[in-house]
């Protein structure tokens, strides 16, 4: 992540994060694996971007260079997050497992970002409630979530990740692990979520009708070195339904997205 804050300031306002010409090399036994290669791309402030790519193209290693939990090889990434409200979780990462902690109540768990910041606990709660209330487990947030389905639990982790009120939202494959219903459910959920809060979103899925239903621009991604094949922009206005996905336009995005990626 580029330090200096004369690079932030030569971003553009309307720019959340970008990478420039990112290149991740790993060292395995010896072997290099070139996971990025000379990769670009830009996140606008309030919009929703989906990568779509085949496994192992370096997707997560994108997401992880934003975050700053990996650093590139070469190439600089620059992040446009205001370092006053990045205290309170400027940066909110979502992943396949929802990762809860089995001896808290599902509101304990909503909470838990919030503790050790400046922010009351009534109010803490207060959010977290609400949060709760909008992902549908007003009901359940005393139950421990070993107690809960795996759409409930994963329920618990977006209403995690947005209890700092992100500016910039990771998600990993947030739904990669549930059945087809539940994840289903899981977009409508996200996609109220994010039409109701100015934040940037960068969502990795492998599935394309999750892409289609949730972002503004979708990346194509080649095979490993991962670059961007196409991007494309979703002509689907929001709010969204599930059956939007069926709207001939959605369909022909579709048809493009599939033909990319069988190409590699
Ligand atoms: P994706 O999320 O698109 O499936 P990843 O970003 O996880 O892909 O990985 C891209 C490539 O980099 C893969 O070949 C993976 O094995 C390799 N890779 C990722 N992280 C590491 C690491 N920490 N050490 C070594 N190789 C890694
Ligand atoms: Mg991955």
């Amino acid at each position: 992540m580029t330090a200096g804050s004369s690079a932030e300031a030569r971003l553009s306002v309307d720019t959340a994060a970008t990478l420039n010409d990112v290149s991740v090399v790993f060292g395995v036994k010896g072997k290099r694996v070139v996971a990025l290669d000379r990769i670009s791309m830009e996140l606008r402030k309030n919009e929703v971007v989906a990568l779509v790519g085949p496994s192992g193209c370096g997707k997560s290693t994108s997401l992880r260079v934003i975050a700053g939990l990996s650093k590139p090889t070469a190439g600089t990434v620059q992040v446009n997050v205001d370092r006053k409200t990045r205290a309170l979780g400027g940066f909110s990462m979502m992943f396949q497992t929802p990762s809860l902690l089995d001896w808290r109540s599902v509101l304990g768990n909503v909470m838990l970002p919030l503790e050790q910041r400046d922010i009351s606990k009534a109010e803490a709660r207060q959010r977290a409630e609400h949060l709760l209330e909008r992902v549908g487990l007003a009901d359940f947030q005393h139950r421990r979530p070993y107690e809960l389905s795996g759409g409930m639990q994963q329920r618990t982790a977006v209403a995690r990740a947005l209890v700092t009120d992100p500016e910039v939202l990771l998600l990993d494959e947030p739904f990669g692990a549930l059945d087809a219903i539940t994840r289903d459910q899981m977009c409508v959920v996200l996609e109220g979520l994010v039409e109701e809060r100015s934040m940037s979103v960068l969502l990795v899925t492998h599935s394309i009708s999750e892409a289609i239903m949730l972002s503004d621009r979708i990346l194509v991604m080649s095979g490993r070195p991962g670059r961007v094949l196409e991007e494309l922009s979703v002509p689907l206005a929001r709010p969204r339904e599930l059956d939007n996905r069926l709207d001939k336009n959605a369909r022909e995005l579709e048809a493009r997205m599939l033909t990319l990626l069988a190409l590699r």
